[in-house]
């Protein structure tokens, strides 16, 4: 490596006292280790390889299924996969039997279903393809059977309570709609089953399963609505998602120094660095070689199993990046995001590095969020968020806007919720993520074009102040992607989809997307009832659109802003309009077990009120861990590696006013004495805040509601926790830096 990054320019005033502290030597070896670090190498090709030669390499996809399927089994399978139906198990043996002799002569030795259980990870159990034979031999086989369904031993899987410990055995079943790929490591090869996980009862344990169901709704109503429009040419309508991920890199000597970083992702210790990211020199850089390097090859390796990455680039914090891929349905994005998550951990680690996926791992810089892009097509390859050309298109394209304007205006909560985590609390709400508060950007044209139909009027001003007519077939010359950014607003429409921006970096997509496409669906199948019983009292079809697109967002204008969303001004506007600002999980997560949310997802076959129930309960109890473990980790680290650190610099500074003083007997030495009466009672201090710590986590919380629980956490363990932090963050910046114990933030973010 090139880096030229001096660490320690501060001279060791006390290394003659030659007091040992092990923890800051590592701290030490960890930076001369890095220095001496040889660029790793990428793998085998991925220095030179043509992507279309390997793109989809490791994927049974339509092209090898096209090869190796007998012709009306492919034709069938293909049949159910573009029209949403279920899959005729009679093929189910053939299908298997191709997938096998295609994942064994690609090197795969064993198969599994691999889920995506509730606790936000992907989940694989790995059976070898050989089976038993009657005269004790073993012959290799995989059957139609185990493609289907498999039967792991899943019961210490999160069910929020709904699966009872007598029924524990969940069941996995092949999602035929995502292709099955061959996930490669150094010692072997699995081909793995897109699954969805449920209980006995067919209640969903997982993530996948309310996301396909949420896809099916939105089908529906989408369909319908098209049709009511005169628009009977599509037969089926899909979200589809391209999610850009941000994440950090840090090397891994540092990483293996900082047990708050090993244990709960983020540093729960560190000032501030000097440079931050204020010299706004990091956001799209030249990225460096070593970096480039890990990029490259986990592009490589996302290649091979079909994941579009396209582009790349340095973030605005100091060490962050971001990855985007090309957009594809939302349960094969989310998917292919889940994969990205794991290929990016592993490769960093290959290259000596450690992917850091928290939301936010240092304070002071920004954290990292997943800008999830979403929008609607339909089967013939039209994106309905994409204004059109002709009054009938723009039209539609009005409808759409106006069905995704209403789902946020009324169950923006849901939103919200969707993306609650104790890791993401540390970021929205603070000048760099989207507020709480959920709005949408339009832009100025379109926003011209919401408020002249609201008042009716037949002109808006559109780019250039030039008029756009507004006729009896609604909005002729619309002008196509209109390129106003606006990057702080949580929901904003971007030219032809919408960037949904406050979920976290680390979290599965699942679930927000989920709850996306239910209140789409549910905002459609409202302005469709609303056309309809119109049109059915005798109201001409257009006239009944202008209409009711009138009212609805007459009634829902109040969610549209196009300013600063970081702005006190907003959060003041935002109160005066009626818009929630959930500013915690805890507070952020109730409205998933109200009554009428219940009705929504229920209404719409995407969660019974059991399965949301159980979703709710996951996420308490999730925040509630994550807390936990965190205020042990704080009060550990605290008292037994910062503290004894912190005495050690006392000692010294007790000795060297000790040793001055008896070696020149008269010398005033009242600053040095005040320095460490000074040091003592920030030591005291510390030390007090780790004494009210212990005492909360040793009492825990005496309530038995999970919702109580979980405000305790917040309301009390946080703050004694960030209280603790502040002193110890106090001391970083006051004793000796030779035996600060830690790797520091200004070593992390720029050191790798
Ligand atoms: P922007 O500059 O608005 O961020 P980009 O073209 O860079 O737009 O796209 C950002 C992300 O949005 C990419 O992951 C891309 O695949 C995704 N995206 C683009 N079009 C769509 C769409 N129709 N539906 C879903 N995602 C999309
Ligand atoms: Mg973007």
């Amino acid at each position: 490596m090139t880096n030229t990054t001096h660490f320690e320019s501060k001279p060791n005033f006390y290394s003659g006292l030659n007091v040992k502290t092990t923890s800051s030597q590592n701290r030490k070896k960890a930076t001369q280790q890095i220095m001496n670090r040889e660029q790793t190498n990428n793998s085998a090709n991925s220095n030179d390889f043509k992507i279309s030669d390997i793109f989809g390499s490791n994927v049974f996809n339509r092209q090898i299924m096209a090869q190796l399927l007998p012709k009306p089994v492919y034709k069938s399978l293909v049949q159910s996969l573009d029209k949403g139906e279920r899959l005729d198990p009679s093929i189910a043996d053939v299908v298997a039997n191709a997938m096998k002799d295609w994942a064994i002569s690609k090197g795969a030795t064993h198969f599994c279903h691999w889920f995506m259980p509730m606790t936000g990870l992907s989940a694989e159990k790995h059976d070898s393809f050989l089976v038993s034979t009657n005269d004790n031999g073993a012959i290799i086989e995989f059957s139609g059977q185990n493609l289907l369904l498999g039967e792991p031993d899943a019961s210490s899987f999160p069910s929020g309570g709904i699966r009872s410990t007598f029924e524990a055995r969940g069941y996995t079943g092949w999602d035929p709609t995502s292709p099955a790929f061959i996930m490669e490591s150094v010692n072997g090869k699995t081909l793995c089953i897109p699954s969805i996980f449920c209980s006995f009862s067919g209640h969903a344990l997982d993530k996948k399963t309310p996301l396909l169901r949420s896809m099916d709704a939105l089908n529906r109503s989408a369909l319908r609505l098209l049709k009511l429009l005169g628009n009977e040419a599509p037969t089926r309508v899909i979200s589809t998602v391209g999610p850009e991920q941000e994440y950090f890199l840090i090397d891994e000597a540092y990483f293996l120094s900082r047990p708050d970083l090993i244990n709960s992702g983020r540093a729960l210790f560190g000032a501030k660095p000097p440079k931050g990211q204020e010299m706004e020199d990091h956001y799209w850089g030249s990225i460096r070689e070593r970096v480039l390097a890990f990029m490259i090859d986990s592009e490589y390796e996302l290649y091979k199993l079909g994941v579009p990455v396209k582009t790349r680039h340095n973030e605005v914090a100091p060490a962050q990046f971001e990855v985007a891929p090309v957009f594809e349905t939302s349960n094969i994005a989310c998917d292919h995001n889940m994969l990205l998550m794991e290929v990016f951990r592993k490769t960093a680690q290959k290259h000596g590095l450690r992917c850091l996926l928290h939301e936010k791992p240092f304070s002071g810089v920004n954290g990292s969020g997943k800008h999830n892009n979403w929008s609607l097509a339909d089967d013939l390859g039209n994106n309905l968020l994409d204004p059109g050309t002709t009054p009938a298109e723009n039209s539609q394209f009005l409808v759409m806007l106006t069905s995704v304007i209403l789902a946020v205006s009324k169950f923006g909560h849901l939103l919200r919720a969707s993306v609650a985590s104790a890791g993401n609390d540390h970021r929205l709400g603070a000048n760099e993520a989207p507020p709480a508060i959920i709005s949408v950007y339009l832009g100025d044209m379109l926003t011209n074009v919401v408020e002249a139909l609201v008042s009716g009027k037949k002109e808006a001003k559109g780019k250039h102040g030039l008029p756009i007519e507004i006729g009896v077939s609604l909005l002729p010359n619309l002008p196509r992607h209109d390129s106003d950014r606006n990057r702080t607003s949580p929901f904003a429409f971007t030219g032809n989809k919408f960037e949904f921006r406050a979920v976290g970096s680390s979290q599965s997509i699942a679930f927000p997307n989920t709850v996306t496409n239910v209140i789409v669906a549910e905002a459609m199948r409202i302005i469709a009832n609303d056309i309809e019983s119109n049109v059915k009292a005798g109201m001409d079809l257009n006239a009944s659109i202008a209409k009711v697109l009138q009212a609805t967002l007459k009634e829902h204008q109040k969610i549209i802003f196009n300013g600063d969303n970081y702005s006190k001004e907003w959060h003041e506007e935002a109160s005066k309009r009626g818009l929630p600002n959930y500013k915690t999980t805890v507070e952020a997560l109730p409205c998933l077990v109200t009554k009428d949310t219940s009705e929504l997802f229920a209404s719409h076959g995407v969660l019974t009120h059991e399965e949301l129930n159980s979703r709710y309960k996951i996420m308490l109890e999730n925040y509630i861990k994550t807390v936990a473990i965190e205020a042990s980790l704080t009060a550990n680290l605290a008292q037994t590696v910062i503290l004894p650190a912190c005495l050690d610099f006392q000692s010294k500074l007790a000795m060297t006013i000790t040793a001055t003083k008896s070696a020149i007997p008269n010398l005033m030495l009242g600053p040095q004495e005040e320095m460490l009466r000074d040091l003592t009672s920030k030591i005291n201090d510390f030390y007090r805040s780790i004494e009210v710590l212990d005492t909360l986590i040793k009492n825990g919380s005496d309530n038995h509601d999970l919702l109580d629980e979980a405000l305790f956490y917040e309301q009390q363990v946080l703050v004694a926790m960030k209280e603790v932090r502040k002193h110890a963050d106090g001391l970083e910046l006051t004793i000796d830096d030779a035996l600060w114990p830690m790797p520091k933030f200004r070593e992390m973010l720029y050191i790798y």
